[in-house]
């Protein structure tokens, strides 16, 4: 019943957004922050805004995340935050001790125009920061792009306070992903372990996110990238950034500041995209595939080809984040399915969605941006219904309004449990995603097949 006001007629809309399809960008800047090691998250804004944030990650991961914020009230509002944030770090160095705070602006503190940099700058003057320690900021203004882009910002943010070109070349190679969970990012680094090569990746949430229960609490867990790795990612002999718009910015720097030669390629989710990931690394880095890698590709096909009769044809729709769902769409298009509608709230640009249509097929309604919200993908449904829709949380009123099996793959997902544990990029999360989706179709078979026709095997 909530829904059945979304008419089916088609409105173009320039300025109006009615139920976003992303989060906002200090979300994103929040968790690639988590992605270091010793790192305290702080939004430089009003407590709101940081509760908001938090609880969008804690809801997420049902995990607590730690993050601080310079509690912005009408005085800050009105003559700048600058005495807040200082404040603030020297609360934070005093009670938390963290390596790094990684700071994060907000749309009040962009709107009043504070200057990060002057204000970090008189925190060292001040002598308010400690040796060895590091306050860092990215800019978030969230009136514009996403938690992704967010993501993209604080990643960046990395690269230009830590890596370092001393010139003298190490023999890693640099791993830059785009905004994926904690179990994806262990399922690149497993691949990157099973070719044998040295890596430093940055951020790392695994371990941090999802870190064991051992009954104490650690205000920093053990997981997440040591700055002193992503300051010798400035020597490192290649790297490779996964997912163009979370990591574009990141890339350019590391390869404009440091001289590292950087390729951007897309998240390995599905097999071609894997395949070209585990190639490419094959190739510049000079490695041999091994077998235990062949063996996971293998179980994946296997699968794909004894179940492919479930999968063709079948129609689906897709929302999240444009990483994700570029690798999404490509394994839908591999196993045969019908791409009918993908869309993004991250402001992903022409190029994305032209990429979108060519992986997808023709015929396949590409958009991304404000007016890419759930509001015009409900709308989009009704004109022509999925078998499957990939999406958030959020999207399940669609799902249940509409009847259609609902595959949560992006951020943020509420009301399930799994994700962060569960890779779905590589061999092994490509087999966890098709497990994901044929279960789905075959229980919606089971549930709509007629007496005669309800099979014990299939
Ligand atoms: S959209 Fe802006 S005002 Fe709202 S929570 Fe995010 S940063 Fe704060």
């Amino acid at each position: 019943m909530l829904l059945r006001h979304t008419p089916k007629e088609l409105v173009e809309r320039s300025a109006l957004t009615i139920n976003p399809a992303k989060t906002c960008q200090p979300v994103g800047a929040m968790y690639a922050a988590l992605g270091i090691h010793k790192c305290l998250p702080h939004s430089h804004g009003s407590q709101g805004c940081c509760a908001y944030h938090r609880s969008a990650l804690t809801r997420h991961y049902t995990e607590p995340v730690m993050a601080s914020t310079s509690s912005f009230t009408e005085g800050a509002s009105v003559f700048g935050g600058q005495s807040n944030l200082l404040e603030s770090i020297n609360n934070i160095f005093a009670l938390y001790n963290p390596d790094i705070i990684a700071v994060n602006t907000t749309c009040l503190s962009e709107v009043i125009g504070d200057d990060l940099t002057q204000i970090i700058n008189r925190a060292v003057a001040d002598n308010k920061i400690p040796p060895g320690k590091t306050v860092m900021y990215a800019s978030t203004p969230s009136f514009k792009g996403s938690h992704v882009t967010g993501y993209a910002n604080m990643l960046a943010a990395m690269v230009q306070n830590f890596a370092l070109n001393t010139g003298k070349k190490n023999d890693a190679v640099t791993i830059l992903p785009s905004f994926i969970e904690p179990s994806d990012m262990t399922e690149i680094k497993h691949i990157a372990e099973e070719l044998g090569f040295q890596y430093i990746m940055y951020p790392d949430t695994s371990g941090v996110v999802n870190a064991p229960m051992d009954g104490k609490f650690h205000m920093y867990p053990k997981g997440g990238t040591p700055k002193e790795k992503i300051a010798a990612s400035g020597d490192s002999r290649l790297a490779f950034a996964l997912g163009r718009i979370g990591t574009f910015q990141a890339a350019q720097l590391l390869d404009s500041k440091c001289k590292v030669k950087t390729q951007v390629i897309d998240l390995p989710i599905g097999i071609s995209a894997t395949d070209v990931f585990v190639d490419t690394l094959r190739k510049t880095v000079g490695l041999t595939v091994p077998e235990s890698l062949r063996s996971e590709r293998g179980q994946l096909v296997d699968v794909l080809c004894d179940k492919a009769q479930y999968l063709y044809g079948k129609k689906v729709s897709l929302m999240g984040d444009p990483d994700t769902v570029f690798g999404l769409v490509q394994f839908c298009a591999d196993a045969g399915m019908k791409v009918l509608h993908v869309l993004t709230g991250t402001p992903a640009g022409a190029k994305w969605e032209r990429r979108i249509g060519e992986a997808a097929g023709s015929g396949t309604v590409v958009k991304s941006g404000a007016q890419a919200d759930l509001f015009y993908l409900h709308q989009l449904l009704q004109n022509e219904k999925p078998d499957l829709l990939f999406g958030n949380t959020y999207c399940k009123y669609i799902a249940r309004d509409m009847d259609i099996p609902l595959i949560r793959c992006a951020f943020p997902i509420y009301d399930r449990i799994g994700h962060s544990y569960v890779p779905i990029t590589g061999y092994r999360g490509g087999l966890h995603l098709l497990i994901k989706i044929l279960d789905k179709i075959m229980d919606r078979q089971d549930r709509d097949a007629p007496e005669e026709q309800f099979e014990l095997v299939m």
